[in-house]
């Protein structure tokens, strides 16, 4: 159960410390900004060491240049030796992602993929900052009121007079080309990003099963991303 899975976590999170020189800093690195390279959609401003309780991974931020939202991408390993990348691409959702929600599956999916590429010793996370998949944290709280009453959340979207999924990956090629990943193996369940990343030109050469276990708070909702969002996702019923 969701519960356990993050009981277990948050004892590691205790248990684990974190070795001192894995948080000092390195002397010898240069302003990682001097390396800078403009990309169509997005600016790199900054990379750095970022300790987790997985991995020391490197966190690399961007702006968007159309709205000035910042952006992530994690890496661990040598990503660049043209060799498919374990890849997880999360969009951001700050009620499963940081304040533990069972609403949904993010923070679970989050944290697997994280441990997934610490496993493999290599790979990358993209965080985009598309919260309530592109309709933003008041929009998907009012949408959860609508669920609260009955709806779905593909219902609860329309309702609100919004797609039932307004993501886009497209900045997703400018933090690959940047830290010069070539092709994907996709940590996924999601059958339309895993189009839309090809479409746009990104190498997704093998799909990773990424299911997490449901909970009774969210079965509905991983119910109708099956149902209604095509996702592959196995259930109980
Ligand atoms: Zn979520």
């Amino acid at each position: 159960m969701g519960s356990s899975r993050i009981s277990s976590l948050q004892q590691r999170l205790i248990m684990q410390s974190i070795p001192d020189a894995a948080l000092a800093p390195e002397p010898d690195s240069p302003p990682s900004t001097e390396q800078a390279k403009p990309g169509a959609l997005l600016d790199y401003v900054s990379s750095s060491r970022l300790p987790t309780p997985w991995a020391v991974f490197e966190i690399h931020v961007f702006v968007e240049r159309s709205n000035q939202k910042e952006h992530v991408l994690l890496t661990l390993g040598d990503v660049a030796d043209g060799q498919p990348v374990l890849a997880r691409v999360h969009s951001e959702c700050l009620t499963g992602d940081a304040l533990f929600s069972l609403r949904c599956d993010c923070g679970p999916q989050l944290q697997l993929a994280l441990e997934r590429i610490a496993k493999e010793g290599r790979g990358a996370l993209m965080y985009l900052r598309q919260e309530g998949r592109g309709i933003g944290l008041l929009n998907k709280i009012r949408a959860y009121h609508l669920q609260d009453q009955g709806a779905d959340t593909v219902e609860a979207n329309e309702q609100l007079g919004f797609p039932a999924d307004m993501r886009r990956y497209d900045i997703c090629k400018d933090m690959l080309e940047h830290a010069g990943i070539q092709k994907l193996r996709l940590m996924t369940n999601n059958p339309r990003k895993v189009k839309t990343l090809q479409e746009i030109g990104i190498d997704v050469v093998e799909r990773v099963p990424h299911q997490i276990e449901g909970n009774p708070f969210n079965a509905g909702y991983l119910n109708t991303k099956r149902l209604r969002l095509g996702h592959w996702l196995e259930t109980d019923e």
